[in-house]
């Protein structure tokens, strides 16, 4: 697929659209990580503002989510009774919370595991945590 160069737009082939997050992948055009902060929507090529985690164009998520959403599930099946998969996710406040009431007594935990598992857990910056299978950027 045709995505863009976070830096200057430039069109690059790429096999998989979650390796616009491979900090190893340089841009031919300009010589930059594709990790750059971002001039443009690597997507639909659009211009965006560095601080955008969105493209207001067509929606494509511009930053990586804060963790795996494997990981994220793991964490809150087996230690979410204590928040972790919250702290994973740098939602630290509503992981305190949980830390202190025993993940809402078991039923908070369980909404979560229940949105992890549906794919509509958000870290704390809204980014979705997907399974890879499904991981629409
Ligand atoms: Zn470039
Ligand atoms: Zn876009």
């Amino acid at each position: 697929m045709i995505i863009h160069c976070r830096n200057c737009g430039h069109p690059i082939n790429l096999n998989n659209e979650s390796d616009i997050f491979n900090p190893n992948l340089i841009c031919p055009n300009c010589g930059k990580s594709l990790t750059s902060d971002g001039n443009y929507c690597y997507r639909c090529g659009k211009p965006t503002f560095p601080e955008d985690t969105q493209c207001i164009n067509c929606g494509a998520y511009l930053v990586k989510p804060a963790g795996t959403w494997e990981v994220t599930l793991a964490l809150a099946f087996f230690f979410g009774w204590f928040g972790a998969h919250r702290f994973y996710t740098r939602h630290y406040l509503t992981g305190l919370l949980q830390f202190l009431t025993l993940g809402g007594l078991g039923i908070w935990v369980i909404i979560d595991i229940i949105r992890i598992l549906l794919g509509d857990f958000k870290d704390s910056k809204g980014i979705p945590i997907k399974p890879h299978s499904i991981q629409k950027l």
